[in-house]
């Protein structure tokens, strides 16, 4: 069958021919997941001229990928373990996704305040970041700073503990919008011909060497529907559930050992910090953060060995007591209590299974790519390598699939929020606001989270001017943002909108409770649903929002 054009490949409305189109071609690759690694797969094979489907189970970046610390980063920590490596390949990542996609990859500044009881005096963090500074070839926004008194750190981050500071250090790294990064490889794989469905799970792969191709089976968990399609090879990219799809294949090996990282947000002006500060957690000295996130300051992060559904990883009350201890240590006159919890998410890590037993804050984040006859799985490693990740899959599964050798190209293509000229920010919101005369902070929201894709979202505007409205007093997202994630970003329900394209779930207070009946309205709008269809998809969104705040019943 003849490719679809991209508009009709991105638009939630015409689904069914989408589905149609899947199950009557023939493809070169299905890839199985739409986190940043399937996501970042079907991007990089497209780009290379492949056919390729991309099939996942619920929603893009439905999984770990939108539940992460939203950072961009090469892994300062790693340099303890001399895992010179995984730095140099994290921080020269960081460089390229600056150049592919500067609205989503921003620069962060961190501050590493350092205390005499620190594990590393102040002049081996100097030294060491030399070294982090050194192996991204310079390439940082800037180089490090180091602070050599309590003074001088303070003066940078008052609210610190100054009790035993020596002083700290002043370094770069970059912050993400993790969803929308997964999302926008996925434009990007449909924009160079790529068919993408969520909601369908892969439920049974047959590769009969004696066949030409791979027959993969998925459920369309709309209607409930089986449906089959033809490829020459699989990628699966599917995090944790990795062990559980291999099942399909009759491998019963188990290759990932998730461990649950939970974060949660406060309002900035309860901790308002200039830095993303580190630091060590008082109860186990583990790794902890407090990351500004504009009106917002997000604390991270737990790794704890729960045992739960990767569908629906929990915040528990522990885990936020755990939080608000490693908050109040490192900043003591601020007092945070679970009464200025304004947002939470809970995310599954899916580490590599260590060959000898080791805690969860040592294994290492690197990748494993596993070969089942015509179908290449692959897990574990971090955010901010996946671009690197997904060329190397690529590259081993073209093999296996009988297709052609050709050279990866997402190192030179542009996310679309940033293929066109260098992207100005100010100017760009300034030009916005002006133009549909909105408040300044939507219009710096819609230059900032879209880049050259504002214009799509503004087009809404001019045609209804009344979809400038916010969707929820806290937040700068308006509904023009709803309509246009139906019809130019494949979402389909309220949390697909409020959980992952604009991320209002995880900011405000309510965990976006109030906005969901509107959203609803406007999916039913655009979608042709009944009142029974909105109802559902809102009682799923509100689902979603009890495992978020799950914490707030325990006693
Ligand atoms: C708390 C936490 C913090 C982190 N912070 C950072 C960070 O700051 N920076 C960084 O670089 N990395 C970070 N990471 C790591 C990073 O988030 C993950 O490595 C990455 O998101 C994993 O992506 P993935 O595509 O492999 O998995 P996922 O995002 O989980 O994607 C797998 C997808 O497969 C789908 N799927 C599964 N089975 C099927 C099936 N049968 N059919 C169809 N679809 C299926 C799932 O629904 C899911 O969407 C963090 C991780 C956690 C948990």
């Amino acid at each position: 069958m003849k490719p679809l054009p991209e508009h009709t490949l991105v638009d939630a409305r015409r689904r069914s021919e989408v589905l149609a189109y899947a199950t009557k071609t023939e493809f070169d690759l299905v890839v199985v997941g739409a986190g940043i690694n399937g996501a970042g797969i079907a991007a990089d094979a497209a780009l290379r001229g492949f056919r390729v489907l991309l099939l996942e189970q619920r929603d893009i970046a439905f999984g770990t990928s939108s539940r992460s610390s939203k950072l961009i980063h090469g892994g300062l920590r790693y340099l303890e373990h001399y895992q010179f490596r995984l730095v140099y390949e994290g921080t020269n990542e960081r460089a390229i996704l600056r150049h592919l996609a500067p609205h989503l990859v921003r620069p962060l500044l961190f501050a590493l305040p350092v205390y005499d009881d620190s594990k590393h005096p102040l002049w081996k963090m100097d030294v060491g970041l030399w070294m982090y500074d050194g192996l991204s070839l310079f390439k940082n926004e800037a180089r490090h700073i180091t602070l050599r008194s309590p003074k001088r750190m303070l003066e940078r981050e008052p609210l610190l503990r100054s009790e035993g500071l020596t002083g700290g250090i002043i370094y770069y790294d970059c912050a993400t919008d993790d969803a929308r990064l997964t999302l926008e490889n996925v434009l990007l794989a449909t924009k160079h011909g790529s068919a993408a469905l969520t909601r369908c799970r892969v439920a049974e792969i047959d590769d009969d060497p004696a066949r030409a191709k791979v027959r993969v089976s998925f459920t369309d968990e709309q209607t409930g529907l089986r449906h089959e399609t033809a490829t020459k090879g699989v990628i699966a990219a599917t995090g944790v559930w990795t062990d559980r799809f291999r099942k399909l294949l009759a491998r019963e090996e188990e290759v990932i050992r998730p461990t649950k990282g939970v974060h949660v947000v406060v309002p900035r002006d309860r901790l308002p910090i200039a830095h993303a500060v580190v630091g060590l957690t008082p109860r186990d000295q583990r790794a902890f953060f407090a990351i500004p996130w504009g009106d917002r300051t997000v604390l991270g992060t737990t790794d704890t060995d729960d045992p739960v559904d990767p569908s629906a990883p929990f915040v528990t009350r522990a885990d936020v007591l755990y939080l608000l201890e490693a908050a109040n240590h490192a900043f003591p006159s601020v007092d945070l209590g679970m009464e200025d919890i304004a947002g939470t998410w809970a995310g599954l890590r899916p580490l590599i299974k260590p060959v000898e037993e080791q805690s969860a804050s040592d294994v290492p984040r690197e990748h494993r790519i596993i070969t089942d006859g015509r179908v290449v799985s692959v897990a574990g490693g971090k955010l901010t390598t996946y671009r690197r990740m997904a060329a190397e899959t690529v590259d081993e599964a073209l093999p296996v699939a009988g297709l052609p050798s050709r050279t990866s190209k997402s190192e030179e293509i542009l996310l679309p929020g940033a293929d066109g000229p260098r992207l100005d920010f100010d100017a760009l919101a300034q030009a916005i606001g002006e133009a549909h005369g909105l408040a300044p902070d939507i219009a710096e929201r819609l230059a900032n989270v879209y880049g050259h894709r504002a214009t799509g979202v503004l087009e809404y505007l001019m045609k209804r001017p009344e979809l400038a409205a916010r969707l929820h007093p806290e937040a700068a997202v308006i509904e023009a943002e709803v309509v246009h994630a139906v019809e130019r970003e494949l979402a389909l329900d309220v949390d697909d909108v409020l959980v992952r394209r604009t991320s209002l779930a995880l900011r405000v207070a309510d965990h976006g409770l109030s906005a969901g009946p509107r959203v609803a309205a406007l999916l039913a709008e655009a979608l042709g649903w009944s009142k029974d269809e909105a109802r559902s998809s809102l009682e799923r969104f509100e689902r979603e929002v009890a495992l978020m705040s799950a914490f707030r019943r325990e006693r």
